[in-house]
C-alpha cells in the first residue's frame, strides 16, 4: 500500500466520522444499561391472589420487562425501551391503560399518558384519548412530531390520526372487570379504590448505553371519573419526569396527591438540588404524598442507571432488569426487590 492510499483511507474514515449523525454518541466505556417498570400500585395483598393470578401478572411483567431490556441490550435508546416496554402493557388486559382501561362515570375509556427524554427534557402528553390503541406512542408523537407538549380529547385524537397511529373502535379497550367494577362503584356509592383495590397504571424508566434517561407512563386513569378529570400521569413533573443530570420517575397512585406534590419532579430536584440519593429522595417524596393522604408508588432511575422503588400501599407491580444481570419482577411490598437493594 503506498502512502497515497493511506492517506485515502484516512481522509474516508474521517468523512464518514464527520457524516455520522450528531445524535450517534458513544456508548459509555462500560456498555451499562438499566430499566424499571411498575403496573400499579395498592392494595395488593396475598389474601386477594390465586396462585394462578399471581403467576399470571407476573409473567405479563417479565414480558414486558424483557421488551425493553432487549432494545437496551442491543444498544437502543432509552425512548424506545420505555416505549417497547409500555405499548407490551397498554396491549395486556390486566393493567389499566390502552386495552382493560377504568370505566368513566359515562361507561367510556379515556386514557391519559405522558413520555418525557432526559437528554434535552423534551416531553410529549395526551389526556382522555379514546381511540388510540397506545395512548404512549401518541405521547411520543407530540414531542417528536408536533410543537406543543400537552393535547387533549378530539384533538389529539385527530393528530393521532394524521401522525398514522394505529385507531381502534372503543370496544377494544372494553373489559368485563372493569365494566363490573363502574357498575358496583356507583350502585354502592363506592371511591375508585373501594371497588379496585390498586392503581393500574404501568410505567417505564431506562437509562440506555449512552448514559441517556427516559420515563413514561400511561392510565386508564380512576375508575369512575368524571367531568373530564385528569391524574398525575400525563402530567409532566407529576407523574413523569426525566432529567439526565439527576433522574427518571414514573408514578401511580391517587392523581390528585401526585400533581399537587409534584411527585416526579420533586424526586429529582432533591437529587440535584439537595444532592440527596435515590432511595432517600424516592422515599421522603412519598411519604410527603402518605401525610397528606394520598398513597401510590414510583419507580425511579438514577442518572448512574440504578433503579428503586419505593410506596406506601401494600404492593406494586414492578420489576427491574440491568446490564450486571439484575433481572426480576415483583407485586408485594414485602417481597423483593422491594427498594433499591
Ligand atoms: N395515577 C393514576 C391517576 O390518578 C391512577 C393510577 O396510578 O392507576 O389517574
Amino acid at each position: 500500500m503506498t502512502l497515497h492510499h493511506l492517506t485515502l483511507i484516512m481522509g474516508c474514515v474521517a468523512a464518514l466520522a464527520a457524516i455520522a449523525p450528531a445524535s450517534a454518541e458513544e456508548a459509555r466505556p462500560d456498555g451499562k444499561w438499566s430499566i424499571a417498570l411498575h403496573g400499579g400500585a395498592g392494595t395488593l395483598t396475598r389474601a386477594r391472589m390465586t396462585p394462578e393470578k399471581e403467576a399470571e401478572y407476573r409473567a405479563s411483567l417479565q414480558a414486558a420487562l424483557d421488551a425493553g431490556a432487549k432494545v437496551l441490550r442491543e444498544g437502543g435508546t432509552a425512548m424506545d425501551a420505555v416505549t417497547a416496554t409500555i405499548t407490551v402493557l397498554e396491549d395486556d388486559p390486566k393493567f389499566n391503560a390502552g386495552r382493560g382501561a377504568v370505566y368513566t362515570w359515562e361507561g367510556t375509556n379515556e386514557m391519559d399518558a405522558s413520555i418525557m427524554d432526559g437528554t434535552n427534557r423534551a416531553a410529549g402528553a395526551v389526556a382522555g384519548v379514546g381511540d388510540v390503541r397506545h395512548p404512549i406512542l401518541l405521547a411520543r408523537a407530540v414531542m417528536e412530531h408536533s410543537p406543543h407538549v400537552f393535547l387533549s380529547g378530539k384533538g389529539a385524537e385527530q393528530f393521532a390520526a394524521e401522525q398514522g397511529l394505529e385507531i381502534v373502535p372503543p370496544e377494544w379497550f372494553a373489559t368485563e372487570e372493569r365494566k363490573k367494577q363502574l357498575e358496583k362503584l356507583k350502585k354502592e356509592h363506592l371511591s375508585a379504590l373501594d371497588v379496585e383495590f390498586k392503581f393500574g397504571t404501568v410505567g417505564a424508566v431506562a437509562m440506555d448505553q449512552s448514559g441517556h434517561l427516559a420515563a413514561g407512563t400511561s392510565t386508564g386513569g380512576m375508575t369512575g371519573k368524571r367531568w373530564g378529570r385528569i391524574g398525575d400521569s400525563p402530567v409532566i413533573g407529576a407523574g413523569t419526569w426525566a432529567d439526565d443530570r439527576a433522574c427518571a420517575v414514573s408514578a401511580t397512585g391517587w392523581g390528585e396527591y401526585f400533581i399537587r406534590v409534584g411527585v416526579a419532579h420533586e424526586i429529582c430536584d432533591r437529587m440535584l438540588l439537595a444532592g440527596e440519593d435515590v432511595q432517600t429522595a424516592a422515599d421522603k417524596v412519598i411519604a410527603e404524598v402518605g401525610e397528606m393522604g394520598g398513597d401510590g408508588g414510583v419507580i425511579v432511575m438514577s442518572k448512574d442507571g440504578e433503579p428503586v422503588f419505593a410506596m406506601n400501599t401494600p404492593g406494586m407491580y414492578r420489576g427491574r432488569a440491568t446490564s450486571e444481570g439484575t433481572n426480576e419482577v415483583a407485586i408485594f411490598s414485602d417481597e423483593e426487590p422491594t427498594k433499591g437493594d
